[in-house]
């Protein structure tokens, strides 16, 4: 029995924990238990390039960015280090795409994103790597920065249990349960069962397991991402510029003296996520390609346009993990209507390090019945109503998400 504790969280990924963090700031925190089956943050989030940008078309997606912004100035006024490292984010675009990056810039001006248009020489100092020629027009969003997602996921735990939260490992969910319409608790797999009135599932790429058995599927697949790191050069500022380039689909940041970079692909690989194992060490998406090098090969003429320097420099590192993306691209968080007291936070589509703190605040407000602060309709959880979705049609639209993301 579980009497004090009854919101539990499953998932002590970065939704969980910044779930957990916020329901602490609302003073809910002795009311909280997050349940996690592995090391906390050691799924998706600490694969995470962690970029954290807020440049969105979507309002409600800049609303949820702008709050994780907010929230990690609390946490490091607390104290917790982030690793954040705030040295903006450079979108660079050639003749044809520039307009465009400018409508853009205008339009984030209007909910409040700062952004500066830089010269040419400017823009190479914060990216000597890029090919000079290779653009014509370059913004800076000064505002963006990457983190380390592990201490940031961290960083939320630890404020979430001084905040009154307690953190169970070793607690692998094997059902929720419920009764007469609401949730009564959960079910562990060493038998162990856990009484709560509030159920949140952020079981992040597995979060479909514990819903669709309930007849409550997610509309999301688990989607490869993945980057590469090259080995170390002199024209890898440490401090230098986040770059984006939306013609080609493509990001970079500086790492440990290389560069790390990722390109998407014309087709992502995608999984049942029955297929997935819960610990996500070795785990190959494509027994075919393991390690993404067809990806990186159909984009390499595109990227060697505007950084020669990756064929000559060796790739010291390779990265993948699986994103939720959904068929629509947007988020889910909230109830599930159809069984009261449960509610889902997952559907990231490759951003859930930049909303972590948005989804936090967002599911909050849900659960406490409070006024949310940004419309979360486009978020419903139940949208698609009944649905396979594990279905191959499904799990490619999915995938066609993440092939037409216009973001970082
Ligand atoms: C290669 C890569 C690059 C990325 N780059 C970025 C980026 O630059 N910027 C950005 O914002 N985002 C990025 N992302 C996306 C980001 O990592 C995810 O959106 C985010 O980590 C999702 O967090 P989560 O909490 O939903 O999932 P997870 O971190 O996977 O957490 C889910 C947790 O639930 C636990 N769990 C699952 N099932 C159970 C169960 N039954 N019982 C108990 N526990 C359970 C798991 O063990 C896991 O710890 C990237 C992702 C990848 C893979």
């Amino acid at each position: 029995m579980n009497s004090t504790r009854d919101i539990l969280i499953i998932g002590g990924g970065i939704f969980g924990a910044a779930i957990a963090w916020s329901l602490a700031r609302q003073g809910q925190g002795h009311r909280v238990m997050i349940l996690e089956r592995g090391h906390p943050a050691g799924g998706a989030t600490s694969r995470a390039a962690a970029l954290v940008t807020q440049m969105r078309d979507d309002p409600l997606l800049v609303g949820l960015a702008q709050e994780t912004f907010r929230a990690m100035a609390v946490l490091e006024a607390e104290g917790e280090h982030l690793g954040r490292h705030a040295v903006g984010a450079l979108h660079v675009a050639s003749k044809q795409g520039a307009e465009a990056l400018l409508q853009r810039a205008e339009a984030a001006a209007g909910l409040g994103i700062r952004s500066q248009r830089l010269s040419l020489a400017e823009a190479q100092v914060r990216a000597p790597w890029l090919r000079p020629q290779s653009y014509d027009c370059a913004v800076l969003f000064p505002d963006d920065c990457y983190v380390e997602p592990y201490l940031l996921a961290s960083a939320y735990l630890k404020a979430a249990v001084r905040g009154g939260a307690q953190l169970m490992r070793n607690a692998d969910v094997r059902h929720v349960l419920h009764a007469d319409g609401h949730v009564t608790g959960v079910e562990l797999s060493d038998g162990q069962r856990l009484d709560a009135r509030i159920v949140i599932n952020a079981a992040g790429a597995w979060a479909n397991l514990l819903s669709a058995e309930l007849g409550l599927p997610l509309p999301m697949a688990p989607v490869r991402s993945q980057y590469w790191i090259t080995e170390a050069a002199p024209i890898f500022p440490r401090d230098g510029a986040i770059v984006l380039i939306p013609e080609i689909r493509a990001y970079a940041r500086p790492e440990i003296g290389g560069l790390l970079f990722g390109i998407r692909e014309r087709v992502p690989a995608v999984v049942d996520a029955r297929q997935l194992p819960a610990d996500l060490d070795g785990f190959v998406f494509d027994q075919a390609d393991p390690e993404g090098w067809s990806n990186l090969a159909e984009g390499a003429e595109s990227l060697d346009a505007f950084f020669p320097a990756v064929r000559s420099l060796g790739i010291a590192h390779y990265v993948t993990g699986p994103s939720n993306y959904t068929d629509d691209g947007q988020l889910i968080v909230g109830a599930s209507h159809a069984i009261g007291g449960l509610f889902v936070a997952t559907g990231c589509n490759g951003s859930g390090i930049t909303f972590s703190g948005g989804v936090g605040r967002l599911l909050t407000e849900i659960v406490l019945e409070r006024p949310p602060f940004v419309p979360p309709a486009n978020c419903d959880p139940a949208r698609r109503g009944a649905f396979d979705p594990y279905s191959p049609v499904h799990m490619a639209a999915c995938a066609a998400t993440r092939a037409g993301k216009s973001s970082g």
